[in-house]
């Protein structure tokens, strides 16, 4: 008998790629590999990338681990290497150009091809290449092999019919495909009834689900529907568009108890002449005016962001603005990126690039910024209690030095003392705030367990067998 082949899913970008490699993994594992345990590098039968194509030093980043696992490669004929994810959906079969020693090449629209290209280059000793030009399955419709047993993401749709001119995204995944929504809550019954009970419900732009099938208000009629199902005890979303945001969904987020506290809006850039270059198709006036709706209905939300420095064209004065919004919109927190040009998108083609030491300047001062006003903003928490969602404990068990951590319903994050309760991943807990950081929250009281978590169904990653993950924020939305 044959031992299982093992595999090893190396995921980059956002959190589409970390649902895909879930869905990559239950596929293998349908088809009969078993994970490799923890630490085994590159010491595995078979090694999956789900690459990444948003910013400039994806494709290096790719390149470089494939020289990097060549000699093991060279060591064991027998190792298999494929690569899927938006870089391959790009680069299609010029990956083989560059890395000759690949076995497998596959798109974002087609996951399912995973196995059988595999089969098919170990049987035809010969590499094999298959990008299809839309999508085939739905990534939900395929077998998972979920990261968490208690959390869950859950995609409403793939693809985007936004034409944002520094993204590659449209081009990559398609335009916007929608999940009907009983098949989307069948899912999340499911889930909850196997033991989760937080979902993030996913997609580059949440706020035009249901406009495929003729429905505009039917993502705050999603959420509304998730208030009832016993057990779902926390609601996110990502990522919503403030073009597409409506007071609808303001009012759900609101009048849902389980809906968290929560908004993650890229703003991308406060100056309107960038904003109409980037062709976001809001101005700075309507992204504010979302936040002082939602704030008047949900005064405890934590709001935060995605912004780009550097955009082609973008004046000091232009970048005042985007500080001034900063400033403001008093944001918990905000992902800041450095635009870099993606060959293929048309602000690459833009004339006015900006020298790189000034991008650099403009993105130490905004960074500077939001972290004082993060920090404000946290400080103002000391003394209030919040319920947590443990997700990591550090296993010491005196209670006095353990550490838990997880995230608030508004999505902070929190470093707990264990104190007696030995609070465990799934656990949620209540804690009285101590100390406060940029990043963070701190509570150095004693807690108390709020519900301890009653385990797992079927269908969750063997115990302590994570996916090596590399998470970078939010993909642009
Ligand atoms: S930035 Fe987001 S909304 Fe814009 S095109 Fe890309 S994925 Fe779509």
């Amino acid at each position: 008998m044959t031992a299982a082949r093992t595999y090893d899913i190396r995921t980059y970008g956002c959190q589409m790629n970390v649902h895909d490699s879930e869905r990559l993994a239950g596929l293998l594992e349908a088809a009969g590999y078993v994970a490799a345990p923890a630490g085994a590098g590159d010491d595995v039968d078979l090694i999956v990338f789900n690459t990444c194509a948003v910013r400039e030093n994806a494709d290096n980043r790719l390149y470089g681990n494939l020289g990097h696992i060549l000699p093991a490669k060279q060591r064991r004929p027998g190792l298999q290497i494929a690569v899927g994810g938006c870089l391959a959906q790009k680069d299609r079969g010029r990956i083989l150009d560059r890395a000759p020693w690949v076995d497998a090449v596959f798109g974002t629209h087609n996951l399912a091809a995973l196995p059988v290209l595999l089969e098919r280059a170990r049987h035809n000793r010969k590499a094999q290449v298959e990008i299809a030009e839309t999508l085939q399955n739905f990534p939900s419709d395929l077998p998972t092999r979920r990261q968490s047993a208690f959390s869950a993401w859950v995609s409403i749709s793939v693809g985007c019919d936004n034409t944002c001119t520094f993204c590659i995204v449209p081009s990559l995944r398609g335009s916007e495909t929608d999940r009907r929504a009983g098949d989307v809550l069948a899912e999340i019954r499911a889930l909850v009834e196997s033991g989760v009970v937080e979902i993030t419900l996913l997609g580059q732009n949440v706020n035009s689900y249901g406009r495929s099938f003729g429905q505009r208000a039917a993502f705050g009629q999603l959420l509304r529907a998730c208030g009832p199902i016993e057990g779902l005890e926390r609601v996110r979303f990502t990522s919503p568009h403030p073009k597409d945001f409506t007071d609808d969904v303001i009012a759900a987020m609101a009048e849902t108890p389980n809906v968290c506290p929560q908004l993650h809006m890229p703003l991308q850039s406060g100056s309107d002449t960038v904003l109409r270059a980037m062709r976001r198709s809001y101005r700075r006036e309507r992204y504010l005016g979302i936040l002082d709706r939602v704030r008047n209905a949900i005064p405890a939300a934590a709001i935060t962001t995605d912004v780009i420095v550097g955009f082609p064209g973008e004046t000091e004065a232009d970048f005042q603005q985007t500080l001034d919004l900063v400033r403001e919109a008093r944001f918990a927190g905000a992902f800041t990126f450095q635009y870099s040009p993606r060959p293929g998108t048309p602000a690459a083609q833009l004339p006015e690039q900006i020298p790189k030491a000034v991008v650099q300047e403009r993105y130490e001062r905004l960074i500077a910024l939001q972290d004082e006003i993060s920090w404000t903003e946290n400080r103002a928490l000391i003394g209030t209690s919040v319920d947590v969602l443990v997700t990591a404990t550090d296993g010491r068990k005196d209670g006095i030095t353990g550490r838990s951590s997880g995230r608030a319903r508004d999505g902070r994050l929190v470093h707990v003392q264990t104190g007696a309760a030995q609070p465990q991943p799934g656990d949620t807990i209540t804690a009285a705030i101590t100390r406060a950081a940029p990043h963070h929250l701190v509570a150095d009281s004693e807690i108390t367990m709020h519900r301890r978590w009653r385990g797992a169904g079927p269908s969750v990653a063997p115990a302590g067998r994570p996916t090596l993950l590399t998470i970078s924020p939010t993909a642009p939305a």
